[in-house]
């Protein structure tokens, strides 16, 4: 059986200044994925991530974490999940290590299971140990919140905007690390991130939200294929031709020799675009389709109006 690592119903959040961060949002992240959450600047992520790890209160509605309902079971709920926050919110007077160890003993974790040593060396951190967080690089502040995140061993980890900013070395860090929780542990991960490639590639299931509101929410490759517009490439074994013509099709040359036949799937059939070049009496050497990505999907459904 397959179980929800996050269930959440209804949930809502107006803040003090009136305004509407989450209005309604139902949301179910299946157990053992990698999740992304899309979307724009003040679509809301932060609310909702922020929710999850009890530091913002919900308005309204109904937050479940591994089965544990926030309100009624605080206590399992909070230690089911970590979550490394989009601030760099650390305290300066506290050494990697020492940091771990505080927040080990506010997750109530005893001496003797501890990891704080086997945590910071999986985030390349081994050599700063004892070193004072404020005299580390913005990189490493943000391996030391992921640590920090994985102190109480957590069946969810959530990441906010783990790698908006971040070089190209400590983002191929931070994904390693979090594809070997996802495999190893079997730890549900869920990310948000602007980079729509990264969600593409890491993410098996995918929500995309926009002011507050749920727009989608579907395997990646499900999303990736439901866009309707798509192009189909043809290479001419050579020789004079002229452009197919048929109704929905509309044919252009590209420099490379090639043509592009632009339709759309749901009323035109890949058979009939393909009949069309037939009785434009060209000789296919070649054929491919270009795929809709996610960069398309995600502007047709936030875009306005
Ligand atoms: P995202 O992470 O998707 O960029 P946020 O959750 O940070 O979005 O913000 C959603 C909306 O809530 C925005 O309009 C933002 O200005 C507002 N907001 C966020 N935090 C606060 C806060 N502490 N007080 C008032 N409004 C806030
Ligand atoms: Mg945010």
């Amino acid at each position: 059986m397959t179980h929800n690592a996050i269930a959440l119903s209804g949930l809502r959040k107006t803040y003090k200044s009136g305004q509407e961060a989450l209005k309604g949002i139902d949301l179910a992240v299946p157990a053992g994925s990698i999740f992304g959450l899309l979307g724009p600047n003040g679509a809301g992520k932060s609310t909702l991530i922020n929710i999850l790890a009890g530091l913002v209160l919900k308005t309204s509605g109904k937050v479940e974490i591994w089965g544990w309902d926030q309100d009624s079971n605080p206590r399992q709920s909070r230690a089911a999940i970590g979550v490394m926050p989009q601030e760099l919110n650390l305290d300066p007077f506290f050494s990697p290590h020492g940091a771990l160890e505080v927040q080990a003993g506010l997750y109530g974790v005893p001496a003797s299971r501890r990891k704080s040593d086997e945590i910071l060396a999986m985030v390349g951190l081994t050599d700063k140990r004892d070193a004072y967080a404020r005299t580390l690089s913005g990189g490493m502040r943000r391996r030391l919140l992921l640590a920090k995140a994985l102190v109480h061993s957590p069946q969810v980890l959530v990441l906010d905007e783990p790698t908006a900013g971040v070089d190209i070395e400590l983002r191929q860090m931070l994904w390693e690390n979090v594809r070997r929780l996802n495999r190893e542990r079997g730890m549900t991960i869920i990310l948000t991130t602007h980079y729509l490639e990264e969600a593409e590639e890491m993410c098996d299931e995918i929500a995309i939200i926009n002011h507050g509101t749920l727009v989608a929410q579907d395997s990646t490759s499900n999303l990736l294929g439901q866009l309707d517009a798509k192009t189909m490439i043809i290479t001419p074994a050579g020789g004079e031709y002229t452009l197919p013509k048929a109704d929905g099709i509309s044919a252009e040359r590209r420099e490379d020799g090639t043509i592009a036949l632009a339709y759309n799937a749901r009323q035109t059939s890949a058979d009939a675009v393909l009949a069309a070049v037939r009785s434009a009496d060209i000789t296919i050497q070649d054929v491919r389709t270009e795929q809709a990505d996610l960069q398309d999907v995600f502007l047709n459904l936030t875009k306005d109006g």
